[in-house]
């Protein structure tokens, strides 16, 4: 497993001086190759997941980190020969000194591509910015609020634009990230929720979710970042640090040091399992003759396989 090939500098497929070394596969590739294969990939991801179909509306997740928009990027680029429309939706947590800044990047992206921008904030929607809200709650718990806040609206959005998915820039490392925490923490059912198509939830008011960028790990969405000159930002989240998902995040890192392919085995390991798990739940439907719906928030109305949703109980509503 552990690879003690070096690196010769020249790219694998041309000869040419390589831009770039992939430590899983492994080879050195050239800039040209290295963007055919990125690409490749995606699209083969696309296409193996039946992410998308001609004709459908989707609904693009948009931070204005680098993730989602080399996924907004490759969307457009898939769209111009299998017809899709894209509708960008951007949350605006309410971050100090780092959401504007990505915020700018998300609106221009989409002013480049002609992609239309829904701008949403916790501010309208939630009457306090995260900022204000965790305040009262404590900045350890940051990102759970973040998290079901942002998922709500964006869920809600994309229904009522009518799309048919939504597209979420989750790469490889954040699914090995939360495949792990997920084991570490035991949480088998937010594990099957989380899945990379479409799970074993059947639900008018869910808009599915579709994850193009799966199996391309992060390094290799920066490197395609920078050399197709899409603007990113590197700048982190304050409140990232006091994330449980950063001692994952390092410690996979290092273990991807060691035993290239790590991260995209851990991928893999849990779609096999997620296929498995979803074959099972589809048994259990044809035998209950339909498929599981869920029930409603009594407090939002929103989709909750509780009698109130966690967005609800998080903000104590109801
Ligand atoms: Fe939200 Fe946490 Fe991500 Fe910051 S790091 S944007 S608080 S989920
Ligand atoms: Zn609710």
């Amino acid at each position: 497993m552990e690879s003690d090939k070096q690196s010769s500098g020249l790219c694998a497929k041309c000869g040419k001086p390589a831009a770039i070394t992939l430590r899983y596969m492994p080879a050195d590739l050239c800039q040209s190759h290295f963007v055919r294969l990125f690409e490749a990939r995606v699209k083969r991801t696309v296409r193996q997941h039946r992410m998308l179909k001609k004709g459908e509306r989707i609904a693009v997740g948009l931070s204005g980190g680098k993730d989602s928009c080399v996924m907004l990027h490759m969307l457009h680029k898939i769209s111009q020969s299998l017809p899709i429309e894209l509708h960008a939706i951007t949350i605006d947590e309410g971050i100090e000194g780092y959401r504007s800044r990505t915020l700018e990047i998300a609106k221009e992206q989409c002013s480049r591509l002609g992609v239309p921008l829904t701008v949403v904030s916790f501010r309208e929607e939630f009457q306090s910015t995260l900022d204000g809200l965790l305040e009262a709650k404590g900045a350890a718990r940051a990102c759970t609020y973040c998290g079901v806040m942002r998922r709500h609206l964006l869920n809600k959005y994309a229904r009522e634009l009518g799309a048919d998915k939504i597209a979420i820039g989750h790469n490889a490392d954040d699914v090995a990230q939360t495949v792990m925490m997920n084991l570490m923490r035991n949480e088998p059912e937010r594990l099957g929720r989380f899945g990379l198509t479409s799970g074993a939830v059947d639900d008018e008011a869910f808009v599915k979710r579709i994850k193009p960028l799966f199996t391309t790990p992060e390094r290799d969405v920066a490197a395609y970042a920078v050399m197709k000159g899409i603007q990113i930002e590197f700048a982190e989240c304050p409140y990232a640090k006091n994330a449980f998902r950063q001692y994952i995040r390092k410690m996979l890192n290092e273990i991807e040091g060691k035993y290239p392919g790590t991260k995209l085995r851990v991928v893999r390991a849990f779609l096999e399992q997620s296929r498995l798990m979803l074959d099972g739940a589809r048994y259990r439907i044809e035998k209950a003759g339909s498929f599981a719906k869920i029930g409603r928030c009594k407090s939002c109305g929103e989709p909750s396989s509780g009698k109130t949703c966690s967005l609800c109980l998080l903000l104590e509503r109801g």
